[in-house]
């Protein structure tokens, strides 16, 4: 059973790797992923018979490649998705649900990859049928159905209801079998990414909708999926999610689902978040320490462009300090800001903007600040705003540093952009 989680302000090493060390190898900012971590969170769900990560949350090639290993499947939301799971050795020729193509709309490419490997699709609008079925007429699918409600308090995170752009509609179901039939298409899964989150009376009423929904589609279903949207804790007083609760939540909805239709229904879960969060750490450089006013900042040496929960949603990581010179320190409440050319570059922001300090031990310039959990909607989203390079990913396995991406160069940042002759 997990326990709560601990953050300490101070730290020397990530997973066996000292901090310095690997600040030598690759300078900073960078990435650094923990295995161990993730092969951890991969264990807390053997019971589900599928466990399909939700690759979006950190999708580079060396994490889907060990997950691959360890047994995971992959979800993929764009052509691109599709391309780095095959890059990763995903084999959907072998296991034509080695890798599944979840979303709301075809784009081309991604149509295209679909036709070409063969990839499974799960279905999120009715006209995604009939383009499937012109061109792949006797597939099976899966369908995601938004069950006319959903869970969260953010607009942006939201991802049922009617609000929500997101899965076939609860009533159109009906709709989409006999555009399945026109194309000899097979319903075979269905699909529920709600994010209850901790909630479990709102988690019994999605399992609820789960089942109506595979009585309507019928006897055709095999397997049904939990979607994503575990929780981590990302804060001492958060918990851990009861995952035996969760498991046994959807486990009796499959089996009543299985006992109606006479055959086995197979259960997934697909979390993006819950397998790679707690795994990542970004490491920044303090490059200046200012006093403005009653605030110190300490100014880093990553900014939003690396990291932009913080100004996306306010969201709160945990923050420790590697010093380079070891001994104890006095604590002050600091301000963590980063290098962009923008107002909104805080670490230690709130919801809507505001500013807040955090309680960490005495530091200088020179020396680094962990922002922690941040495996999770981390790097998948830098950008090279600023024209900064997107910094290094390193993955730490068997106690050895290893780099899975390199720093980009001012080639990169680039790479892509022409100057036309007059
Ligand atoms: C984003 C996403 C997930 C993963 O969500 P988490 O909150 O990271 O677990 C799972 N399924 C689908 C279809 C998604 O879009």
């Amino acid at each position: 059973m997990l326990t709560a989680p601990v953050f300490e302000t101070t730290r020397t090493s990530i997973g066996q790797c000292s901090v310095l060390d690997m600040v030598q190898q690759f300078g900073t900012p960078f990435y650094a992923y923990d295995l161990e971590t993730i092969r951890a969170r991969v264990n807390d769900l053997q019971a589900f018979d599928t466990i399909r990560y939700a690759q979006k949350a950190l999708s580079n090639i060396a994490i889907l490649d060990r997950l691959r290993r360890m047994g995971v499947q992959v979800d993929a939301v764009s052509a691109g998705e599709i391309e780095r799971a095959l890059r990763a050795g995903f084999d959907p020729a072998q296991d034509p649900h080695s890798v599944v193509y979840t979303a709301d709309v075809f784009d081309a490419e991604a149509l295209r990859l679909v036709q070409e490997h063969n990839i499974a699709v799960n279905v999120g609008s009715p006209d995604m049928i009939d383009q499937l079925g012109e061109l792949l007429p006797g597939s099976n699918v899966a369908m995601r159905i938004n069950p006319g409600f959903g869970h969260g308090h953010s607009q942006k995170t939201n991802t049922g209801g009617p609000q929500s752009k997101h899965g076939i509609w609860h009533t159109a179901i009906d709709d989409c079998l006999r555009r399945a039939d026109r194309h000899g298409i097979t319903v075979t899964g269905m699909h529920m990414h709600i994010g209850s989150g901790t909630d479990f009376e709102h988690l019994s009423q999605v399992c609820g909708a789960m089942e109506a929904a595979c009585e309507q589609v019928g006897r055709t279903v095999t397997t049904i999926s939990a979607g994503g949207g575990l929780p981590v804790p990302y804060q001492a007083d958060q918990e851990y999610i009861d995952l035996n609760q969760y498991y046994e939540l959807w486990h009796a909805t499959r089996k009543r689902v299985a006992d109606s239709f006479g055959h086995e229904v197979r259960l997934e879960i697909e979390p993006g978040r819950f397998l790679v969060a707690e795994a990542g750490y970004l490491v920044a450089e303090i490059r200046a320490v200012k006093e403005m006013g009653d605030n110190l900042f300490y100014l880093v040496d990553a900014g939003f462009n690396d990291l932009a929960r913080p100004i996306l949603y306010g969201a709160y990581h945990p923050i420790s300090i590697v010093h380079r010179q070891p001994g104890n320190r006095q604590e002050h409440d600091v301000v963590i800001g980063g290098p962009l050319c923008e107002s909104g570059d805080i670490f230690t922001q709130q919801e809507g903007g505001f500013v807040a300090k955090r309680r960490l031990p005495a530091a200088n310039v020179g020396d680094y600040v962990v922002l922690e959990v941040a495996g999770a909607y981390a790097y998948a989203m830098a950008s090279n705003y600023n024209s900064r390079y997107r910094c290094p990913e390193v993955l730490i396995e068997d106690g050895t540093a290893k780099l899975i991406r390199r720093r980009e160069t001012a080639a990169d940042l680039m790479a892509q952009e022409t100057i036309p002759s007059i």
